[in-house]
């Protein structure tokens, strides 16, 4: 593969003058997308084994998604909430019978599907509960990434997302992932709801022990609290279940989702709500000029088709079996840990290995995209439509950057 062309430099360049800093990508300037794999502007094609953090469930380009997004563009992208449009009703009846949910808040980014959760469970507090005037508290997890609004940065533990960026919203309490004993110690009469990852994506796919969700589903329960689950990332098939919690047979009270909603074309992303939570919401309380719109439901639709007539699901629990093997026979004494569930794997090095980044460029340079989270970890997470020989062609290639280093 090609060291960083002339043509990629100056992208690079005109970036570095023009734009804001928030991002460290590789150098590497896509052009076009099929399936699992992408080209950049020299010509080379890559494997996608990040999938923009699993919002390409679907894979590049999806015909079926991308017929309907521009059949929908062409008859009528945006009605605002103001008016109905005729998708609205049949995106919620399909996500519903879907998903086992009851009521369906759609919004664009799912920062804004965490936000609008906040929301609606603090008013479900005040309102439902009893919780006294502006004091309800959300519990939340250490390590946790649930999006960028200042709310949601307020309670997070990792200091790039946080330090700088205060005064911070109030009323969040942080606990242990993977702690069910330490959930039930911080909940207090005040408590409206406890907010997780299933397996926590950018912290770099931790899976908490076996029991963990069936104890907190349990314990939420118990004590009136509302528990609401981050399938951002997790959900929609990624894991090998159209919904992580679906592995511990636990249902939320409000399930978020974004990302692979709209299989990459579109930032669409929903609250699903089994509970009266999303009831309390009465008109002009919440809204969002573009949440809702036709060509969002039109492409959601699609989404959400694909991915089930498709066997996108089976074939991720599949492929994930087969890759997480893979990994676990690649012989590097600095890996500290493989592991994974479904398409979402992860190989963490030793603290003192010289970081995962190395890796990436290396991997690049063989034609496969791998991102680093945090600074020892690579995920992969290629796009659920894999197939066994790409897969083994992806594995050939991870074996041989690893073995080298
Ligand atoms: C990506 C992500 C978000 C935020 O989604 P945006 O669309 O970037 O706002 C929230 N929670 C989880 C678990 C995510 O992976």
């Amino acid at each position: 593969m090609a060291k960083t062309s002339a043509t990629t430099q100056h992208f690079r360049d005109i970036e570095h003058d023009l734009g804001a800093h928030n991002y460290k990508p590789l150098d590497v300037v896509l052009t076009k997308g099929e399936g699992v794999w992408v080209w950049d502007v020299d010509g080379n094609r890559y494997m996608d084994c990040l999938s923009a953090y699993s919002a390409i469930n679907q894979g590049h380009c999806h015909p079926k998604i991308l017929e309907a997004m521009v059949a929908q563009a062409a008859r009528l992208p945006l009605s605002s909430r103001a008016f109905r449009n005729d998708q609205l009703a049949p995106f919620y009846e399909e996500i519903c019978a879907l998903t086992n949910t009851h009521k369906v808040l759609p919004m664009n980014s799912g920062a804004e599907a965490v936000e609008s959760a906040i929301k609606a469970v603090r008013k479900w507090g005040y309102e439902s509960k009893g919780v006294p005037t502006d004091q309800a508290e959300i519990i939340v997890c250490e390590n946790n990434f649930h999006g960028r609004t200042m709310t949601i940065v307020s309670f997070s533990t990792d200091p790039a997302a946080r330090d700088n960026f205060g005064p911070y919203t109030p009323g969040f309490k942080v606990v242990p992932f993977g702690d069910a004993a330490a959930l039930e110690a911080a909940i207090t009469p005040n408590t409206v709801a406890f907010l997780a990852e299933p397996i926590q994506g950018e912290a770099g796919v931790i899976i908490p022990v076996d029991g963990y969700l069936r104890q907190v589903r349990e314990i939420c329960s118990r004590h009136n609290v509302m528990l609401i689950l981050d399938e951002i990332q997790t959900g929609l098939g990624r894991t090998g279940k159209l919904l992580a919690e679906e592995h511990e047979d636990v249902e939320a009270d409000l399930t978020l989702v974004g990302k692979a909603l709209s299989g990459g074309f579109y930032p669409i992303s929903a609250v699903l709500s089994n509970s009266e939570v999303l009831g309390v919401l009465q008109p002009g309380e919440h809204g969002s000029t573009f949440g809702g719109n036709p060509l969002a439901c039109a492409v959601a639709r699609a989404a959400l088709k694909v991915l089930v007539e498709e066997g996108m699901i089976e074939n991720a629990e599949k492929m994930g079996d087969y890759f997480l093997k893979g990994l676990k026979n690649i012989r590097n004494n600095t890996i500290r840990e493989v592991r994974g569930r479904g398409l979402m794997l992860a190989v963490e090095f030793q603290p003192d290995a010289g970081g995962a980044r190395r890796h990436c460029e290396a991997l690049r340079q063989e034609g496969l995209l791998a991102k680093e989270t945090h600074v020892n970890t690579i995920r992969f997470a290629p796009p659920l439509i894999v197939t066994q020989d790409q897969t083994d062609w992806a594995l050939e290639r991870i074996e041989k950057v690893l073995t080298r280093n």
